[in-house]
């Protein structure tokens, strides 16, 4: 049938690199009717894309459903915003993100409007859109396939990105024809400290299969990523100094407690150090981990360290009075926002103190920023002008992310892979990654998934890639 099959899909990106994830497929079928739906819809991070954020470059309100693959701020941010712009369909996600969601997208809130208080301009969306997007929210359990459509089924698969993350299968179906099916890998990860990550299915590993793949870190290996964080900090409490690392809320900022936990009872971090947790919604969800269990698994639930302080607003200036040796856990991640714009420009001139980043620092942020600044040099932090003293250390050890050998391990797996295309990483990663796939992975063809082309894809693979521009 191939070139004039009436049963067809065409999958697009919104976003071009790593933040604003957005995809949009758009169902032909071959009675006439149209169905679209999006997956992940959220803000960029990047300084050079910030502008699109206020730029859907779809009708949200005929978008027929939403699918989200996990709630890290660069693939939700922006559901509030689709909302407002009119999309008022289900939003099916796994029951961990819906009860993880109502705390990022506040959250998310709060930072976008005191952002923008500042800048003086309108806010992206209001506090009643963030109230409206949660109502549309329909839990779905993992491995249960659903029909959220006459003609599509969708399933969730666990993935070890971060708690409640899925790899979402939507298979899309018309009597007399084949199925078309579609893998979204959302961030893939193959493993997680808190919970296990079950193989994938073999009815799916089966499947003729679209895979949209993600590559953040599709040109590094696993055995190129080097631990450090121990080294570090014990380095640094060695010298009387103090660490402050920067973490994640959800997922990142669990498995450093735990990593200063682990320490303590392997006697690398001594007893008497304190340990100071700061952060709203860092110390939230670790509530929501301790006491909902979420899906964590039974011998991960005590993971907080000993003389662990939690840290607000009231108490934070006790901590940077202490002058003695200490660690400080801190949010954001990148040290754009959140308590990390009080600790970070307090320490950045220090000498003995570590800034030790934990994940990674998208182009534009303070993390990134800091990256390029030699010993002594003059920055701005937070307002403030200060002499970069301070050691300044990054870590990928504890990335959420497969990394490239991984990924095409798990591409491996598959027994019939039409087509790969990939998405969420730098422009070149995601060429040398589109290659190695090539190389590597029994796959018909490699696709580049950004904001230049879509690609149409029927029952019997891609039919052809088209060129577009949103504008
Ligand atoms: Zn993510
Ligand atoms: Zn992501």
């Amino acid at each position: 049938m191939g070139k004039n099959c009436r049963f067809y899909v065409d999958i697009m990106a919104m976003h071009e690199e790593v933040t604003g994830s957005c995809n949009l497929v758009i169902v032909k079928k071959p009675d006439g009717e149209t169905v679209r739906f999006v997956i992940d819809c959220g803000l960029f991070q990047e300084v050079e894309y910030d502008e699109l954020n206020s730029v859907l470059p779809f009708n949200a309100d005929n978008v027929d459903f939403c699918l989200v693959t996990h709630v890290h701020v660069d693939h939700i941010g922006r559901l509030p915003y689709m909302v407002k712009s009119g999309f008022y369909k289900p939003i099916y996600a796994t029951e961990t993100i819906c009860k993880l969601l109502p705390l990022a997208l506040n959250d998310s809130f709060k930072v976008l409007s005191s952002v923008s208080k500042r800048k003086n301009v309108k806010c992206l969306y209001s506090e009643e859109d963030v109230t409206r997007t949660l109502e549309l929210l329909e839990p779905c359990k993992y491995d249960e396939t659903i029909q959220v459509h006459e003609n599509i089924k969708v399933t969730f698969l666990n993935n070890g990105h971060l708690i409640g993350a899925s790899l979402i299968l939507v298979q899309i179906s018309y009597p007399g024809y084949e199925d078309i099916n579609l893998l979204f890998t959302g961030d893939y990860n193959n493993k997680n400290i808190f919970f296990d990550v079950n193989p994938i299915p073999q009815w799916i590993l089966d499947l003729p299969l679209t895979v949209i793949q993600e590559s953040t870190y599709g040109d590094m290996n696993s055995n190129e990523i080097t631990k450090c964080f121990q080294d570090n900090i014990k380095k640094c409490l060695n010298n009387g100094g103090t660490v402050v690392a920067l973490v994640f809320s959800l997922g990142r900022a669990q498995e450093i407690l735990y990593e200063l936990r682990t320490m303590q009872k392997n006697g690398e971090l001594d007893l008497q150090i304190p340990i100071y947790f700061d952060g709203k919604l860092a110390i939230r969800y670790t509530d929501l981990y301790i006491k909902d269990g979420l899906d964590v698994k039974d011998e991960m639930r005590e993971f907080l360290p000993e003389n662990l302080t939690f840290v607000d607003k009231l108490t934070r200036s006790a901590v940077l009075a202490d002058t003695n040796k200490k660690v400080i856990l801190t949010t954001s991640g990148m040290g754009t926002y959140g308590p990390a714009q009080t600790y970070i420009p307090e320490y950045i001139a220090r000498k003995n103190a570590l800034i030790q980043f934990t994940g990674y620092t998208a182009e534009g942020t303070l993390g990134s920023r800091l990256k390029g600044t030699e010993f002594g040099e003059v920055v701005e932090v937070g307002g403030l002008i200060a002499k970069k003293i301070a050691n300044v250390e990054y870590t990928t050890e504890y990335s959420a992310h497969a990394k490239a050998d991984e990924m095409i391990e798990f591409l491996k797996q598959f027994n019939n892979l039409k087509l790969v295309l990939v998405n969420h990483g730098k422009i070149k990663t995601k060429n040398i990654f589109a290659e190695r796939i090539l190389k590597e992975v029994d796959t018909k063809r490699v696709g580049l998934l950004g904001r230049e082309y879509f690609f149409r894809v029927d029952p019997y693979g891609l039919v052809k890639t088209l060129s577009t521009k949103f504008e």
